[in-house]
């Protein structure tokens, strides 16, 4: 940020990562769901006290719709109101409800299409053969029709009724349950919340076992790092708003 701030960048993004091609490799460095949670704290404070400072900064994350839920439940503890606003338009947007295979598409440099960037393991077609607009609404291929119905084929604790977030997250990102459990609506691998912030109760969970889509989460099992300093642990001298004209 200190960086942005110097540069007089006008719009950074921060992207999770997602296991496929380079990504795959890896993998087994993802960060933990704390240093994710760490990060999160480190660009919403960061990225509001630009605000604050009335520096017209754009500041995204990317490819974890889950930040969405972590936004809101930040934002319920200062400013309820605001929070509720907040919660209404990702319900709205219903995070990966409608994203890949719905309104995200990757047609490849051969005309191979896509579900996204990250879905190059699997084709719906070339456009060489078909239209594009036949090849996206063709649900004879599972994913295409799973991906167009999200709600019906998404499992574990990820699936409606069961995540009570499910409606403003949509089930995150699909490729990387594909990635990791080589099934596209098993649970996301990459959520941080914990079970009790998602209402994964333990009733719940025995439904859950009961169905059978009792998905262990991976855990990153890099060593623990001393969490980096926050906004207000930086002194004054040397923090990013010092040498600031009020
Ligand atoms: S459990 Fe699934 S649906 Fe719920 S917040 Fe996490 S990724 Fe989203």
């Amino acid at each position: 940020f200190d960086f942005i701030e110097r540069e007089q960048i006008d719009r950074a993004c921060f992207y999770h990562l997602v296991y496929s091609g380079r990504g795959g490799q890896i993998a087994g460095d993802d960060l933990s769901r704390e240093e994710t949670r760490q990060a999160l704290d480190i660009i919403l404070e960061r990225t509001e006290d630009f605000h604050r400072r009335g520096l017209n900064k754009e500041i995204l994350t990317v490819d974890n719709h889950v930040d969405g839920i972590y936004l809101y439940m930040k934002l319920l503890a200062k400013d309820p109101a605001r929070a509720e606003k907040v919660l209404r338009l990702l319900t709205w947007n219903g995070g990966g409800m409608y994203s890949s295979g719905v309104g995200i598409a990757d047609i490849d440099f051969l005309g191979n299409v896509h579900a996204d960037q990250f879905w190059m393991h699997h084709s719906f077609g070339s456009v060489r053969e078909r239209p594009f607009s036949e090849i996206w609404t063709d649900t004879a291929d599972p994913l295409m029709a799973g991906l167009k119905n999200r709600r019906a084929k998404i499992k574990g604790r990820c699936a409606p009724g069961i995540c009570k977030w499910f409606d403003a997250c949509g089930g995150a990102m699909r490729v990387r349950a594909d990635l990791v459990y080589s099934d596209p609506w098993a649970p996301e691998p990459a959520c941080y919340l914990t079970d009790e912030e998602i209402g994964f109760t333990p009733e719940k969970q025995k439904l859950v076992r009961a169905r059978g889509e009792d998905f262990p989460m991976p855990e990153f099992s890099r060593p623990p790092r001393t969490a980096p300093p926050r906004i207000s642990d930086i002194p004054p001298s040397i923090s990013c708003t010092g040498g600031t004209e009020a």
